[in-house]
């Protein structure tokens, strides 16, 4: 028998001998963990032996934490509350700082992502894709407005071609422990998080699924919070609005310039007849409006630098209780 026979391949991924971490950001959900945890514990012991779910309570004001505080005394699940209510996207870090498995899931608390898709991610995870990442088939469950809001971000994200952000691609996905330690290792404090996973890059494979309805509650993403992401998105992966400025500035001197040399060579040759204050105006109003945006957007690039160079902590943790993870005793 040679050496190699001897030793497991750890280039074999195998479910039996991995440990497969859950984690779910939830914030003021109480109705809807109540239903997802049975569903999950179930799905995933059938689907492997060794599994830890992650609650990361995200400052929750409803029962959430009584709920947790039973649930966590279960082998397998761990409560992770946060000291407020810091959003999702740092309560998604928490999770993954938190996660000890060779392989991680995020889903959502409210059951819009149907845990039915977790199979199907674990194998193609097994035949060797290091991220498997949940597709909505159609948005037609969303507004008009954020189907076009949403379709628009993603267009002004994908100008500067540096990574490629899937467009109806969310939370709800499967990473390999790498994946997952790449991800950690990115220090930015704005965690957005579509564009992180698409930075970190590695093999991935797109499930198409349906979203389910909210059970319980609503959604915590309204209009103005969906647009401070949107611009915190573009902030942190695009510069090319900052090159833009500049091309319109030029190009608006150049013009200014033009029409500058046409007005003296008028007055020389016709003489100054002392009109025009209505084209004044509405230059004056054109530009100062132009400059206001400029600002604002140069603005929104250095919002995002004094947010990092303060370097605070993304979350605090209250609380932090419950099994590590469960592993299956017949499989030691
Ligand atoms: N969430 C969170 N912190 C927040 C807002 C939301 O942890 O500040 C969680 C929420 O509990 C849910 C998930 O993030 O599990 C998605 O939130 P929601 O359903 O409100 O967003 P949508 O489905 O509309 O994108
Ligand atoms: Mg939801």
């Amino acid at each position: 028998m040679t050496t190699e026979e001897t030793q497991p391949n750890p280039s074999v991924r195998s479910l039996d001998t991995s440990i497969v971490t859950c984690v779910v950001p939830a914030y003021n959900e109480h109705d809807n963990l109540s239903l997802l945890l049975p569903t999950l514990q179930a799905m995933l012991t059938a689907a492997c032996p060794n599994w830890e779910i992650i609650v990361v309570d995200d400052g929750s004001k409803d029962k959430t934490a009584d709920l947790m505080l039973v649930w966590s005394k279960n082998p397998g699940f761990r409560y992770v509350q946060l000291s407020r209510n810091f959003g999702k996207e740092p309560a998604i870090t928490a999770g993954l700082e938190a996660a000890r498995g060779d392989l991680v899931l995020i889903l959502d608390a409210d059951l819009q992502h149907p845990p039915e898709l977790i199979p199907s991610m674990l194998q193609r995870w097994v035949a060797g894709r290091d991220m498997v990442y949940a597709v909505r088939e159609h948005r037609d469950d969303e507004s008009w407005g954020k189907r076009h809001g949403s379709k628009w971000f993603y267009r002004l994200l994908s100008i500067s071609g540096d990574v490629d952000v899937p467009s109806d691609a969310g939370d709800f996905r499967l990473m390999d422990r790498k994946v997952v330690d790449a991800l950690l290792r990115l220090p930015e404090r704005n965690r957005f998080m579509k564009g992180l996973y698409a930075w970190v890059g590695f093999d991935s494979e797109a499930i198409p699924y349906t979203p389910a309805s909210r059970q319980h509650g609503e959604s915590r993403f309204n209009a103005f919070k969906l647009f401070s992401l949107a611009l915190a998105g573009l902030t942190a992966f695009t510069t090319w609005p900052l090159r833009v400025l500049s091309l319109v500035g030029f190009f608006v001197s150049i013009c200014s310039f033009s029409y500058g040399i046409y007005i003296i060579f008028e007055d020389w040759f016709f003489g100054n007849p002392v009109s025009g204050w209505p084209t004044i105006v509405t230059i004056l109003c054109f530009f100062s409006g132009l400059n206001m945006l400029a600002l604002g957007i140069v603005g929104e690039y250095i919002a995002g630098i004094f947010k990092e160079v303060k370097g605070r902590p993304l979350y605090l943790v209250k609380r932090d209780q419950g099994d590590i993870y469960r592993r299956d005793p017949s499989s030691d």
